[in-house]
């Protein structure tokens, strides 16, 4: 046999948003030959993943499909006697409820070399997220973290998308109420000490603990917790879907039924809870929980993306758009060569500015080839990448519409020789505008942009299951294209309910033209302003 072991990382994925992986786990994940996984693990976490790399999920979500722990272990210690690099992901923390002890023990037995990469529980995190700091200075200075359901710790992986996970875990989910009303035992075979938790610890969190939630309550109350006390479930904590209810001790167990609320939820009991009402700061953001599409093209889908996530969007990137050489340079070559002719050099974007100096370069040139006519940017984007390349702007009106350029512009257009290099798809208003006031302008087109041919049948798919709330365009290229891709004949039709949000006038018209119903378009045409006009408009719905 080989022996060239390699590693098995033990890595915390951690609870839900990616964000929340730390960064050694990342990088285990991304050195991984195989990564072997459990159900609440976030799909995108995998993301960082190697292509060839080997994913082997683990967790299903019924008990059935549920590889054994031996299996498990066995997996890990046959890949890495095989020589591969593992990683060994799970929600969480590895060793919280994870079965990590176990699977480290299995290791070492094999004389198998591992790491522990602890992850961020759910324990503490989905408390955070749902504004309920574990610990309070005033309220708790212990903290009990428990497991729900005694049996299901044992054999780990109960999670769960609505109506399976602990139940199909549970041998026994609904284990009778206390059977003897003899104190000393008043739950066969429990590990936990309930007389002693019950009031000795002021916060108590308990993991996997929704379908037993009647028995956790009633062993608490009986041990002399006050049925006063304040509980919350949070699910899907940290995530986009997270939910959460919050009772008493005395009521949660209706609260329960009544909502049909499910696992997976952490429950946490104390006087903690009654923060949330101040602290409330995840679940409240004006756009929590909103499926957003994001069409920009892949470049420049991150800007817009991280700004959704601010207001507690989840992005779904589908680019449809990319930007792609010029096949002619002469036109833009011959402007560039005359460049000194020029009063003005107007870039509407910050593809203009990146292209044209992209150009000068092919040419054995640089920006100082630039000299001569000052340099107007529409847009903030435009304006800092021409600065990131060392220039000054002159010129950046307070407003991105042809009407304001035309307004705002430092002198009379009259007479003025204006160069405006742009995409190769862009509207004639600006030109046209300048014009109407003696301009002379030279539009050149100095990129162009094409379809990306992104996965339509999987958008498709997401938009008739009613996974996206919101499409997004940034221009009118990406309604087109969004339309080529994803619809027929030039038209296409949304589900009920989802929103379509413009950047600006143009675009909502290229939407309609389409038979789409823009119901948000933005005031101010950047993303900046586009992510604000959604924000008024979830507000304001209507
Ligand atoms: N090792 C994990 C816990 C595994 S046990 C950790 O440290 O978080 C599985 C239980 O964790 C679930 O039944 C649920 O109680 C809890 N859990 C995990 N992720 C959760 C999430 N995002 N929101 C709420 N509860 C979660």
């Amino acid at each position: 046999m080989d022996m060239t072991y390699s590693k098995v990382y033990l890595v915390g994925a951690g609870p839900g948003d990616p964000g929340l992986l730390t960064l050694k786990g990342r990088e285990c994940i991304r050195k991984a030959d195989v990564i072997v996984y459990d159900r609440l693990v976030h799909p995108s976490i995998l993301r960082h993943a190697r292509p060839d790399a080997e994913l082997i999920y683990v967790g299903k979500a019924s008990s059935a499909h549920t590889m054994k722990q031996e299996d498990i272990n066995r997996l890990l210690t046959d890949k890495a006697k095989e020589g591969k690099t593992v990683v060994r992901l799970k929600g969480g923390d590895p060793f919280v409820f994870g079965r990590g002890g176990e699977e480290a023990e299995a290791l070492v037995e094999e004389g198998i070399e591992f790491e522990i990469v602890p992850g961020i529980t759910s324990a503490i995190a989905a408390p955070a997220y749902a504004g309920i700091p574990v610990t309070h200075r005033d309220f708790c200075s212990a903290l009990g973290i428990i497991t729900g359901h005694e049996r299901a710790a044992e054999c780990d992986r109960e999670t769960g998308r609505p109506g399976d996970g602990e139940q199909g875990i549970a041998p026994s989910p609904h284990r009778p109420l206390a059977p003897s009303s003899s104190s000393e035992n008043p739950n066969p075979g429990s590990r936990i000490k309930w007389d002693k938790i019950a009031t000795g610890i002021d916060t108590l969190v308990f993991l996997m603990g929704v379908q037993n939630l009647p028995n956790i309550v009633s062993e608490l109350v009986k041990n002399g917790r006050d049925p006063s006390t304040p509980v919350a479930l949070v699910r899907w904590g940290t995530r986009v879907e997270q939910e959460t209810l919050v009772g008493t001790l005395a009521d949660i167990v209706g609260k329960v039924k009544e909502t049909g609320f499910k696992s997976p939820a952490v429950t946490v009991v104390g006087d903690v809870v009654n923060l949330r009402e101040k602290l409330r700061w995840f679940d409240n953001r004006p756009l929590f929980g909103k499926k957003v599409l994001v069409t920009r093209s892949r470049d420049q889908a991150s800007a817009l993306s991280q700004l959704l996530r601010d207001y507690g969007a989840e992005p779904v990137e589908f680019p449809v758009i990319r930007i792609s050489p010029l096949k002619d340079c002469s036109e833009l070559d011959a402007a560039l060569d005359r460049i000194e002719e020029y009063d003005w050099l107007l870039f509407t974007s910050a593809n203009g500015v990146t292209a044209a100096i992209d150009r000068l370069r092919e040419l054995g040139r640089d920006v100082r080839s630039l000299k001569g006519p000052k340099i107007g940017a529409i847009g903030p984007k435009t304006a800092e990448t021409i600065r990131g390349l060392g220039m000054n702007v002159d010129f950046t009106p307070s407003k991105f519409v042809a009407e304001q350029v035309v307004q705002e512009f430092p002198e009379h257009p009259d007479g003025k020789r204006i160069l405006i290099p742009r995409a190769r798809e862009a509207r004639e208003v600006l030109p046209e505008k300048l014009a109407e006031k003696g301009a002379r302008v030279d539009v050149v087109t100095s990129y162009q942009t094409e379809i990306e041919e992104s996965d339509a049948a999987e958008v498709k798919e997401l938009l008739a299951r009613g996974e996206i709330d919101i499409v997004t365009f940034t221009s009118s290229s990406t309604v087109k294209n969004f339309v080529q891709l994803v619809g027929e004949g030039g038209r296409v039709s949304l589900p009920e309910g989802v929103k379509v949000a413009c950047i600006g006038p143009i675009t909502a018209q290229t939407a309609e033209e389409c038979g789409l119903k823009p119901d948000v378009v933005a005031d101010e045409y950047t993303i900046e302003g586009l992510v604000a006009a959604l924000v008024a408009g979830v507000k304001a719905p209507g």
